[in-house]
């Protein structure tokens, strides 16, 4: 029994008494109690119908029953498939009808949402978490009532422990089948990157639906038998004062969320001296964060990743920030990168290519789209990204944005982030996106698209001021155009064809 099921049995023996969990104003959790749980949740899913191969959906907030769940199913040898609550009801349809859940649990403020998407899916079975709703005993209640002796189950890493869907920046979300051994693989990457050790107490703020957090941030930790202090949701405040309160030594977030707490009132009166390990991924992290962590003391392992790969594929060490400024770093331990041109053709050091990326952390393929997951493997196995990017000399990796949000103009590529970047920079930018508009002359030309802080003054002309001298002059914005919001996916990612559709006429 290899499979990550067996993680909390194994903490059980090893470590009963250490706290797993601290979970809002809650006692804090064992590992032999939440072990103890995951078992029961076996049992309860087992008498749903439940064993190996079959997916049982999860739409809820961050709570202990979240970890109770992913254990419970991965101990059966079941495929865990975490939605996105920020998702409307059609894409949670499409989430259900496409993993063919026959189980859901959800929390019961998602009980409308759900009741809309269920329709057209196979979801016979609703579980509510917590207390549950009058008529329907919540998970809570259900748990207490089974035995604490789940059935043995062989499960070896290449079986399928998740289905998690991307992000759908580019098009659809599409489900990204994640093994035990990925995940397995994903979570020593960590313990070995970032010298997770089993004193560390790591504040979890982000959506554990996400599998930065899920594969990134519980699962090491607990593979190390460290604790988790557990976050329902992420408010800037609230998590300042847990650092404090606790001791925390490890946090991860997305850009945002470093941002949100460095402009937080208290922040400058946290004690912040037991934060030791900070990471950060999904995007690139403004210079503006990085500068007020540093005046602090603190730095940053940037990453990046995918969720096709689990999805940590490459850190920048906090010690290297500086040195190798905009890099994500090198590949984690088991993990490898390299640079192929548009035929598949490794390139050199310093030129832009795609991604391509192998590892045990690299999944096997998209769930029940046979043809999509053969286009995504090169013939000898590598994970084609869709990304653009170079290696430096070193073997740091710069990314320079998606494939299909490259802009040629008048034959010259133009990467949209190193646009942004420097847009970001001006001051009362709050957000910009560059995207290329058909151009009858250049072919494309890139436009910015810019959100504003209140009461700021940017036009095109201060924007192509700022960027002028900076940039060559091709790069130049030919029309900055100031919106109140950017379209952006449940994860906060620009959907770029969205604004392409819009103004790209
Ligand atoms: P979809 O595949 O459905 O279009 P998505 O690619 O946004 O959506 P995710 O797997 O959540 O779904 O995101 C991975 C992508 O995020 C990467 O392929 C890359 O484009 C981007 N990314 C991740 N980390 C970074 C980073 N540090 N810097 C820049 N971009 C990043
Ligand atoms: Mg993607």
């Amino acid at each position: 029994r290899f499979g990550i099921g067996a993680w909390l049995s194994r903490r059980r023996l090893k470590s009963p008494d250490k706290t797993a969990l601290i979970f809002g104003d809650q006692s804090a959790i064992t590992y032999g109690q939440l072990a103890d749980d995951a078992d029961r949740i076996s049992v309860l899913l087992g008498q749903h119908g439940i064993g190996k191969g079959d997916a049982v959906a999860y739409l809820g907030e961050n709570s202990p029953e979240f970890l109770q769940v992913m254990f419970g199913v991965a101990q059966l040898g079941a495929v865990f498939v975490p939605v996105n609550t920020r998702l409307a009801p059609p894409e949670i349809a499409h989430v259900l009808a496409d993993c063919g859940a026959r189980v859901l649990i959800h929390d019961a403020e998602f009980t409308q949402r759900v009741t809309a998407a269920l329709p057209g899916t196979r979801t016979s079975h609703v579980i509510v978490t917590g207390e549950g709703v009058p008529g329907a005993p919540g998970l809570t209640r259900l748990r207490r009532t089974a035995t604490a002796q789940p059935p043995i189950v062989d499960v070896t890493h290449q079986d399928p422990a998740a289905i998690i869907y991307t992000s759908g920046t580019t098009g659809r979300a599409k489900g990204a089948v994640l093994t035990h051994g990925n995940l397995t693989w994903v979570a020593l990457n960590c313990v070995v990157d970032y010298d997770v050790v089993s004193t560390d107490v790591a504040l979890m703020i982000s959506p554990l639906f996400h599998v930065a957090s899920l594969g990134m941030g519980a699962l090491p930790v607990i593979l190390k038998g460290a604790t988790i202090v557990l976050e329902k949701g992420f408010e800037p405040g609230r998590a300042l004062e847990q650092i404090q309160r606790h001791g925390v030594t490890m946090l991860s977030g997305v850009p945002t969320t470093y941002q949100l707490m460095a402009d937080h009132p208290d922040w400058a009166s946290t004690d912040l001296s037991t934060l030791a390990k900070l990471t950060c991924g999904g995007s690139a992290v403004p210079l503006r964060i990085l500068n007020a962590y540093e005046e602090r003391g603190l730095s940053f392992s940037q990453g990046y990743g995918m969720t096709e790969a689990s999805p940590g594929v490459t850190a920048l060490a906090p010690a290297m920030t500086r040195a190798k400024q905009g890099s994500v770093g090198l590949p984690h331990f088991f993990a490898d990168v390299r640079i192929a041109d548009e035929n598949g053709v490794p390139v050199p050091a310093g030129t832009i290519g795609e991604i391509e990326i192998a590892g045990p952390n690299v999944f096997p393929g998209y769930h029940g789209l046979p043809e999509e997951t053969a286009a995504a493997f090169t013939a000898d196995g590598w994970f084609r990204s869709g990304d653009l990017g170079y290696l430096d000399d070193e073997g740091y990796l710069y990314i320079s944005g998606r494939i299909k949000d490259m802009i040629i103009s008048g034959g010259e590529n133009i990467y949209p982030p190193e646009l942004e970047h420097l847009i970001g920079e001006i001051d009362g930018v709050s957000g910009a996106a560059v995207i290329g508009v058909p151009d009858a002359r250049w072919g494309e030309v890139p436009w910015a698209i810019v959100t504003v802080r209140e009461g700021a003054a940017v036009d095109t002309e201060t924007v192509r001021e700022y960027l002028d001298g900076r940039i060559a002059r091709y790069k130049l914005p030919k029309n900055v155009i100031i919106v109140d919001e950017l379209p952006r996916t449940a994860s906060g990612k620009v959907r770029k064809a969205d604004l392409r559709a819009r103004f790209g006429a």
